[in-house]
């Protein structure tokens, strides 16, 4: 039995409906404070908070899990800036909580979302798992932390981890169950296609990068694609594997513009584009190199182009129009 922390998100909904849809026995775990009920037709769902020991003890006391993933942490850097202390309770108190349950409970399979942003202002692209880890934001730093809490409890208690640096995640179901659905929205990929809509302005931060067009370039990675990285993970730690990290990306750069004119392509729509200054630490160029995930993992990337991910997110938006209120 799996145990889904943050099942009802984004990335943790896409993770359920792959468990579902490959039989794997699972539960999903979440507050609803973010994460949708509705994100999960035919997985269990478990109400309660990572950073409550006790729910969590009788959580673990009364079910046999195997693995443990995480996807439940806050996740917007802009916030992180303005809330440190709830970045560093939910991101990383409330995992050090859930590795105390498990090592209560003798589990030692832990799988980890973790992201880009462990590695700060990037010297080079693409990026190796090896290069120089500087966050530049306290959500990098609650997750690079993370990680080498994780490292530590690998190295003393056996507890074996995969922690997962996802770059730009995107896309949603090709079924059209699933979907973003953040409130605020700050992510590009869904405002451009709000925008599309009709539904407020979208803006270009920053035209002035050291890029071909000056806007920044990032690597986007469809929620399929990383989903099916996660079960890979699992696989790699039911097999004995040992703790390690890996890139999650399509390993291809797309700049915000090349966004903009894909989702004008998907929609057929002619929207609208404001611009802004830059946004407070956005690096011009991330862009992943998973090699390991595809040599060690066996990962194989689906929707590496990104008029795929966005021609799915605006079928979600437009299935969807309200998000999961619809
Ligand atoms: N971006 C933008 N306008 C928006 C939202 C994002 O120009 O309304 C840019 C942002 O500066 C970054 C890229 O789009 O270069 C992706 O941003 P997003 O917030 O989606 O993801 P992040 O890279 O911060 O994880």
């Amino acid at each position: 039995m799996i145990l889904v922390c943050g099942g009802a998100g984004y990335i943790g909904s896409h993770m359920c409906r792959l468990l579902r849809q490959k039989g794997i026995p699972h539960v999903a775990l979440d507050n609803l404070e973010r994460g949708h009920e509705e994100a999960l037709p035919g997985t269990p769902l478990l109400r309660a908070d990572l950073r409550d020991p006790a729910a969590l003890e009788s959580i673990f006391a009364e079910h046999a899990f195997t693995t443990v993933m995480h996807f439940a942490a806050y996740i917007e850097v802009g916030e992180s800036t303005k809330n440190p202390a709830g970045f560093w309770e939910n991101n990383v108190h409330a995992v050090w909580n859930l590795l105390e349950a498990m090592r209560r409970h003798g589990l030692n399979q832990f799988v980890f979302s973790s992201t880009a942003a462990v590695y700060g202002e990037p010297e080079r692209v693409p990026i190796p798992e090896d290069h120089p880890k500087n966050p530049t934001s306290p959500y990098g730093n609650t997750k690079l932390t993370v990680e080498r809490m994780l490292g530590d409890y690998s190295d003393t208690y056996g507890l074996r981890s995969v922690c997962l640096r996802y770059f730009n995640a995107c896309g949603s179901d090709p079924d059209g169950i699933l979907g973003e659905a953040h409130d605020p929205e700050t992510h590009l990929i869904p405002r451009v296609l709000l925008a599309a809509a009709g539904r407020g302005e979208v803006k270009v931060f920053g035209e002035d990068y050291n890029t071909p067009d000056g806007t920044c370039i990032r690597d986007y990675v469809h929620v399929c694609d990383l989903a099916d990285a996660h079960l890979l993970a699992i696989r790699h730690l039911e097999g004995g594997g040992a703790t390690d990290q890996y890139n999650l990306g399509s390993g291809t750069g797309f700049s915000v513009r090349q966004v903009i004119d894909a989702a004008k392509e998907v929609t057929g729509i002619d929207f609208p584009i404001g611009t802004a200054p830059r946004r407070a630490g956005d690096p011009a160029r991330l862009i992943a190199d998973s090699t390991k995930a595809r040599t060690e993992l066996g990962w194989n990337p689906l929707y590496t182009d990104v008029r795929t991910c966005v021609q799915h997110a605006w079928d979600w938006m437009l299935s969807h129009p309200n998000g999961y209120k619809s």
